[in-house]
């Protein structure tokens, strides 16, 4: 950038995968479009309701902490964070304050401050002079993950929530849909040209990581703009415009004091070192392989690092290359496999964004192919043919190359007959090789593949074209 230098710190919220709410039993259910429908009076605030700990959304942030390396609070209570606003009419949220769950922890090279618990709150709409609240969502289990100001730039700030959706998805935690609210992101950004920390602003309503790349970066300019003209940064809360592509002020920002914060009296305190399937042996037992663990074990295998990238970034496409993997066996076979996966696999699933990934082409059918290829049965060219009929339609790529005559002629015997025709029709060319020139026996061995529709062998081909005229 310039003689400014940007921080970064960014603020999470991911909606958990629970059956039922944070504090009562109505369904945890965000694809429900009907409103208000998994309601009762403890999520929608009645006086007098009291509420009941949800022990999975507890263990999932328990998890997540434990991926970070984070240390899993031995004490951890419940506080009232107080405010009014139509979508939480009980004037407080249910959130976590001085004693977190989690404390400490990294990602992506990122610290992590705290993750803690609290109650998603209603969703309100307004219409004209209309304003109305659904309270399906009220409730909901969410997570808050902190980080230090020690990102310094809009693409690091992106990627670390990137990798952060991957883990959240990889834990089974949460589907961190940005699109559908089920992770939202929040960017605090500040400049300076000396060692303090400048004024930070915080940006809310990020609903894509592109969005994220681009406020930040708007931020940053705006910053740099009002500085050098001798201006100052006010330290408020501002709004993306997606259509505009900028921020807005929307607030000045509440500091702590004003929440009132205090430890809500209806929950027990927690001691999560007495809750066996909650100690940290066991909930590190529990974990599937992180993200950077798959990654370290697709580059142990040669791969090369946007492969690796590619390939970890979709759950769906590693989970179906481990199963390739275990089927070949073989790093010479896994690499040709990663080919056609990162690039005709890859990009036929771009092009059909409504095919459903590895509906039709199972991890056998592919591990299969892959054999074929390498045992020269089919060749490379034979073998996108049959894999885009998989990826189509299913089926066995034996049948499929049957079908299609894509069986390479093995037997040197059969290919004579074509060689010497060959030789026929080209009896200058043979005299040119002859006389020297290496050129011309590629050109014979292309007029054989020609003959034979690509399903000539060429090595075997050259053989017997060399045995004919050498
Ligand atoms: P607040 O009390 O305003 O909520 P916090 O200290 O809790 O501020 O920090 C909230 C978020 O802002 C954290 O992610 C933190 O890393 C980040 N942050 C704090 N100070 C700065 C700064 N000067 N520039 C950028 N981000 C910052
Ligand atoms: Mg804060």
């Amino acid at each position: 950038m310039s003689k400014y230098k940007a921080t970064i710190g960014l603020e999470i919220h991911a909606e958990l995968k629970t059956n039922t709410k944070m504090f009562c039993d109505s369904k945890n259910d965000p694809n429900e479009r009907e409103p208000n429908t998994h309601v009762c009076p403890i999520c929608m605030s009645h006086p007098g309701t009291l509420p009941v700990i949800n022990k999975k959304a507890v263990e999932h942030v328990c998890k997540v902490g434990v991926a970070l390396g984070g240390k899993i609070a031995d004490f951890t209570e419940f506080d009232r964070k107080n405010y009014f606003y139509p979508d939480i009419p009980k004037g407080y949220q249910i959130s976590q304050y001085k004693f977190p769950l989690v404390s400490g922890g990294t990602l992506n090279n990122v610290e992590i401050t705290r993750v803690h618990l609290e109650e998603d709150t209603a969703r309100s709409t307004h219409k004209g002079d209309e304003s109305l609240v659904d309270f399906n969502r009220a409730g909901i289990p969410l997570m808050e993950l902190v980080t230090e100001p020690v990102i310094h730039s809009a693409e690091q700030a992106s990627a670390f929530a990137r990798e952060l959706q991957l883990l959240l998805r990889t834990l089974g935690v949460s589907d961190a849909n940005l699109e559908k609210g089920e992770m939202r992101i929040e960017a605090n950004i500040s400049i300076s040209d000396t060692e303090e920390f400048g004024t930070k602003v915080e940006v809310k309503n990020l609903n894509s990581f592109r969005s994220v790349e681009r406020a930040i970066a708007y931020e940053l300019k705006r910053h740099e703009k009002v500085l050098e003209e001798g201006g100052e940064i006010v330290q408020q809360t501002r709004g993306w415009d997606e259509g505009k592509q900028e921020t807005f002020g929307q607030r000045i920002k509440e500091g702590a004091a004003e929440y009132r914060y205090f430890p809500e009296p209806d929950l027990p305190k927690l001691q999560l070192s007495e809750i066996p399937e909650l100690a940290e042996e066991v909930l590190k037992k529990s974990l599937p392989e992180l993200p950077s663990e798959k990654r370290k074990r697709y580059e142990d295998l040669g791969m090369k690092p946007e492969d690796v990238t590619d390939l970890v970034a979709s759950l769906e496409r590693a989970r179906f290359f481990d199963a390739v993997i275990e089927k070949l066996q073989a790093p010479e076979k896994i690499k040709r496999a990663v080919n056609y996966l990162t690039s005709d696999i890859a990009g036929y699933y771009n092009e059909h964004s409504d095919k459903v990934e590895f509906e039709t082409l199972t991890p056998d059918a592919f591990a299969d192919l892959i054999e074929m290829v390498c045992e020269d049965k089919i060749s490379s060219r034979g073998a996108k043919d049959i894999l885009r009929v998989l990826l189509e339609d299913g089926g066995e790529p034996e049948q499929v190359a049957e079908e299609k005559g894509l069986f390479q002629v093995q037997d040197a015997g059969a290919l004579k007959e074509v060689v010497l025709e060959i030789i026929s029709e080209n009896e200058g060319v043979v005299e040119e090789y002859k006389n020297g020139k290496e050129a011309s026996l590629q050109f014979l061995v292309g007029q054989g593949m020609k003959k034979t529709k690509g399903a000539a062998n060429p090595g075997l081909l050259k053989e017997a074209i060399l045995n004919e005229i050498g």
